[in-house]
């Protein structure tokens, strides 16, 4: 595609490495151009609007052109645009934010940390654990296992949390010390004639494995997704959590929920933790926490996590760990309003009451022949692709129903093959309806041009 010199696009091509993208392809393609967006629509520069059925990325829970989150960021940015939570300095939007999260977490936690992005707030829960574990007198007690197809991040060592190649092929990764165990996904990873049940206590038996064979008092801490996002979309079995959690606690190992995706009523709950009645020592959010108006994310953490931290900083003198924007006075106060909204509006109910629709269309997928699976839970889900002439090709299936459904004026994401559906959390039912009709035709015109 050729772009008019000085366009957006060409200097687009000229000036900027995109995240998640093939360099030299975009070279050629160029950017698709998103200039606004209202509720769960989003417009391209040429006027061209599409259903944004991943929110951004899992993200945008209260719609895009929310203007209480304008006025919020606009009212805190005139008393104090900046102020740093180091050295016993702090100020009101953290510290309400901070009394929010701990007054509405789903299990007892006991102090907030505050972050920039998902991956930072993992960061910080994994050097958290080594700094514990340190302190605790168990300097052997940092191996922390993650699952194949979660993902938690891509800095250092979040990436090699995440258990997919793309973040770890040239990169060098993972770091030793991180170990992946099997993932939840019953189609792929299920052996002959194992039923879901069995399935799911088989994978607790492989963390157990696992474990016991690089010795138990080496293993600090299980990091999961309630519902795997960026892996494919994929919800564990039923049975599941109830094996693997007794497992961790056998072994006295810390369990880090990721609630990045989950968090703030994406799975018909509030958190997560309460759909799968996880027991976290730790808890991650991120994206909704302020609909990613603003970049901030939060690591939550229970008495018996906080405790030895406390005592070692006090031995140290400091727990040496902090970002410039930690706890930023206007993305924290974007937070409390986003949060406002999605408890004044309840959102949570609402996804609760049009989330069998959801599910029910995202179902109904299945009747085209080219979709092999689809999985989901509340108002996530992922139909999964599949065909011959592809076998050999993983992904451009994929990507070739993502260029169907831009032409149609729908944004899903593909992860390999599976097409992604996660909207904003205020859509309604006409308008599940709209993306499922649109997702449909746009899976026949895969299947046509074939
Ligand atoms: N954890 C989960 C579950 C995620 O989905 C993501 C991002 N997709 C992250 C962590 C990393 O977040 P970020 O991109 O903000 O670093």
């Amino acid at each position: 595609m050729s772009h008019l010199p000085n366009s957006l696009e060409a200097r687009d091509v000229a000036y900027q490495l995109h995240a998640y993208t093939d360099a030299r392809r975009h070279e050629e393609t160029g950017p698709l151009v998103i200039e606004k967006g209202e509720g769960i629509y989003v417009e391209d520069n040429s006027g061209k609007r599409y259903i944004e059925a991943m929110a951004g990325l899992w993200s945008v829970a209260v719609g895009f052109g929310e203007k209480r989150l304008v006025e919020a960021a606009t009212r805190q940015m005139e008393k104090l645009p900046f102020y740093h939570t180091f050295s016993h300095k702090t100020h009101g939007p953290s510290v309400e934010l901070a009394e929010k999260l701990v007054s509405m977490a789903p299990v007892p936690m006991s102090k907030v940390y505050f972050t920039n992005s998902g991956s930072e707030a993992n960061d910080t829960a994994l050097k958290l654990i080594w700094y514990r574990s340190n302190a605790l007198g168990q300097p052997e007690r940092k191996k922390i296992i993650s699952r194949m197809r979660g993902y938690h991040g891509v800095t250092v060592a979040t990436a090699s949390l995440t258990g997919l190649p793309n973040n770890h092929r040239s990169f060098d990764l993972p770091l030793p010390r991180i170990l992946h165990t099997t993932s939840p996904h019953y189609r792929t990873m299920k052996k002959d004639g194992e039923d879901e049940a069995a399935f799911a206590k088989r994978c607790a038996q492989d963390l157990e494995d696992l474990i016991l064979a690089e010795g138990p008092e080496t293993i600090a801490a299980f990091f999961a997704e309630p519902v795997m996002g960026a892996g494919g979309v994929i919800v564990p079995p039923e049975g599941y959590w109830e094996a693997v959690q007794p497992v961790l606690k056998k072994y006295g190992i810390l369990f880090v929920a990721d609630e990045v995706i989950c968090g703030f009523g994406r799975t018909g709950e509030m958190f997560g933790t309460t759909t799968f009645n996880l027991e976290p020592d730790m808890i991650t959010l991120s994206k909704a926490i302020s609909s990613s108006y603003l970049p901030i994310s939060a690591l939550m953490v229970n008495e018996a996590v906080y405790g030895p931290v406390a005592d070692e900083s006090h031995k140290i003198g400091v727990w040496g760990h902090g970002y410039t924007a930690s706890g930023h006075p206007v993305a924290a106060a974007v937070a409390l309003e986003n949060i406002k909204i999605i408890e004044e509006r309840d959102l949570v109910g609402h996804v609760k009451a049009i989330s069998p629709l959801f599910q029910k269309r995202l179902k109904d997928l299945a009747a085209s022949p080219l979709v092999i699976e689809t999985r989901g839970i509340g108002l996530i889900g992922a139909a999964e692709l599949t065909h011959g002439a592809f076998l050999d090709k993983p992904g451009a299936l994929g990507a070739l129903a993502n260029g169907a459904f831009h032409a149609r004026g729908l944004i899903s994401r593909n992860m390999g093959d599976s097409m992604a559906f996660c909207p904003p959390l205020i859509i309604s039912e006409a308008q599940i309806n709209d993306l499922f009709d649109l997702a449909e035709a746009g899976i026949e015109d895969v299947s046509k041009g074939l």
